[in-house]
């Protein structure tokens, strides 16, 4: 039997963990979670990764797992550093055989695991698919392509998905020498120096298997396709995302409960596009473990796109939402003031930066993980290069006009008049602008 170290990532639940079923198969069993300072200092493109919005979530995430796992006897510990270095000590001090942990698409949590393995050249380091549709052996993203998103539906339509998995029914104790009642009394550190915010989404698995009951429980599901491209409204598309994306909530969960609503109220065109969604979700990761740092790369996937520039005036007026673009303004106002926005939003103020300011899309991505609640390396990185032209789209990238997006999307300017009130900006050409462009 083994002496196991759980490290937590973006798997914070009990339900459908296949990592902490594996971890239970222990002798004595030590949950540590990792919180990097790094993430609160800007590094790339001036930015910290870590927002406001997100870190409130996670932390809920980590307070609701706690109440969870201390029905098992069990308590997580919290350590502050780089996580090869952390758990490599923690491996030597209590006589660690193995670590067990998620497998994640992303270059630095491979980075990290692999730094783990170098320090402790002994260790067992068992990785579990928790994250997302399909195990990494039933992926149905060719191994050595990229195919383009059509293709990869068609596969994965036909690849069987696994079922979630039970609940451990008992966790292995602590380790010798480590005490619940120390474990239970301490804070999750927080360096972020952000002060709490009102927010829609709460964080943890509670909250999840609420939001899921909800939403399932409603009819809402019968009409998301024609309801998942309006910019504004809690039910007008799942807001499954931050749950899924901190692990709190398993997509397999989520579609199996997609499945049962499916047969008790009937599968329909909008119920059958929810998956294709979910499906999307699956894609981006699995083009993410292939393509690797190339997800962060200017000129993409396939090496392509011309050079682009960095103007720091035109960037501060579109993280702030003071562009001549009243939709792309309101767009960027409710980001920072809720850390969501709709896919259709995000849409459009991508492709502003890309197009309209013609900026290195990359600070866009970075403000986006910044600011999202429900940030997922995968997904905003690749979806801002599908905008930008150097991503998986085989079209080549998406330039949408603003004006349109305003006829079709916000007709009765409702939206902007939300998140962005006040005196209605003419949409300017951005080189006819007195200040514009600067840099
Ligand atoms: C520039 C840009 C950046 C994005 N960044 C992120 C991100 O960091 N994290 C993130 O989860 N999504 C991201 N998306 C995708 C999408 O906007 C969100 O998943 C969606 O808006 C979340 O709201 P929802 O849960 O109500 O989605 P729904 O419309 O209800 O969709 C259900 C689920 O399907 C998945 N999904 C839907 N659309 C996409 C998509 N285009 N790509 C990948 N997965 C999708 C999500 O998991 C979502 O929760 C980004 C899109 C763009 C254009």
């Amino acid at each position: 039997m083994h002496k196991t170290l759980y490290w937590l990532t973006k798997d914070l639940r009990i339900d459908d963990n296949a990592a902490l079923l594996s971890a239970a198969k222990s002798e004595s069993l030590l949950c540590v979670y990792c919180i990097e300072p790094r993430w609160f200092s800007q590094y790339r493109y001036h930015t910290a990764s870590m927002g406001a919005h997100r870190w409130q979530f996670i932390r809920q995430c980590l307070a609701d797992l706690r109440v969870a796992l201390a029905s098992y006897g069990q308590e997580i510990l919290f350590v502050v550093g780089e996580p090869d270095r952390c758990l490599a000590e923690l491996v030597e001090r209590h006589a660690i055989d193995r670590v067990v942990c998620s497998f994640l698409p992303g270059t630095d949590e491979a980075a990290a695991l692999a730094g783990l393995a170098a320090r402790c050249p002994e260790l067992i380091i068992d990785t579990q698919d928790t994250y997302t549709l399909f195990d990494r052996d039933s992926s149905p993203l060719p191994k050595d392509r990229v195919v383009s998103y059509s293709k990869f539906r068609t596969l994965a339509e036909r690849t069987h998905t696994s079922l979630p998995v039970d609940s451990p029914t008992s966790l292995p104790p602590l380790p010798p020498g480590i005490s619940f009642a120390d474990l239970r009394k301490a804070e999750i550190p927080d360096l972020s120096g952000y002060e709490a915010r009102e927010s829609d989404f709460e964080g943890g698995e509670s909250a999840a298997k609420r939001h899921l009951k909800t939403y399932f429980g409603s009819t809402h599901a019968s009409s998301y396709k024609k309801t998942r491209n309006e910019l504004d409204g809690w039910e007008t598309s799942s807001k499954f995302s931050p749950w899924l994306n901190s692990g709190s909530l398993s997509v397999r969960r989520a579609l199996a409960t997609l499945r049962s609503y499916e047969q008790s109220a009937g599968a329909n065109d909008s119920t059958y596009w929810l998956y294709v969604e979910l499906l999307w979700r699956e894609y981006f990761q699995w083009i993410a473990v292939q393509i690797g740092p190339k997800l962060f790369s200017l000129r993409g996937i396939n090496s392509c796109g011309g050079f682009k520039c960095f103007y720091p005036e035109r960037f501060e007026k579109w993280c702030q939402g003071t562009t001549p673009y009243p939709l792309v303004n309101a767009c960027m106002k409710q980001l920072k003031a809720t850390g969501y926005l709709s896919n259709r939003g995000r849409q459009i103020a991508a492709s502003c930066l890309v197009n309209e300011l013609e900026i290195d899309w990359r600070y866009g991505a970075a403000w986006f993980e910044h600011q999202l609640c429900d940030y997922d390396v995968a997904s905003n990185w690749g979806n801002w290069q599908y905008i930008a032209g150097v991503g998986v789209d085989p079209r080549g990238g998406r330039h949408f006009n603003l004006q349109k997006q305003t006829e079709t999307y916000d007709p009765a300017g409702s939206y902007v008049a939300r998140w962005s009130p006040g005196p209605v900006l003419q949409t300017l050409d951005t080189r006819d602008a007195a200040d514009w462009p600067i840099g």
